[in-house]
């Protein structure tokens, strides 16, 4: 299987069978008017660790699978790690830092094919400004 295809495939079972996922309804959310994303985030656990990561929301296949990535990617990770992965693949995203540097973090290496698709940027990093708000409110 090519290396595409792969990432199509890891991309459309996020969106499909999403991770994490459950209402919350009481948070706001963070929103890409542009492609009509909406996302929220909660993080259970204290000021060092995070014991769960939730998410909610509706959106493109980008916008959704990203944040089920990013859910199982942060859980049980402590809250400088989480930091330290929030900044990483935002860097990435942004083209600030190497596209290989995400081959460590599993599912989500698979948006790397973002970086060329500037008008997806904002859907793949939705959630990362969502969880980067609920890292502030730990
Ligand atoms: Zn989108």
């Amino acid at each position: 299987m090519a290396f595409d295809e792969l990432y199509q495939e890891i991309i459309r079972d996020h969106y499909k069978n999403p991770r994490n996922k459950r209402e919350l309804s009481h948070l706001k959310a963070v929103e890409n008017p542009s492609c009509g994303d909406s996302v929220k985030v909660l993080l259970d656990g204290d000021s060092q660790h995070i014991e769960n990561v939730y998410f909610d929301g509706s959106g493109c296949s980008i916008s959704m699978c990203s944040a089920s990535m990013m859910s199982e990617l942060l859980t049980g990770k402590t809250v400088p790690e989480a930091k330290q992965i929030v900044s990483q693949f935002l860097g990435v995203i942004r083209g600030e830092q190497p596209a290989d540097s995400l081959d460590d973090l599993g599912d989500i290496a698979a948006l790397k094919g973002v970086i060329e698709l500037p008008v997806r940027v904002k859907c793949a990093t939705l959630a990362w400004h969502a969880v980067e708000q609920a890292l502030g409110d730990l």
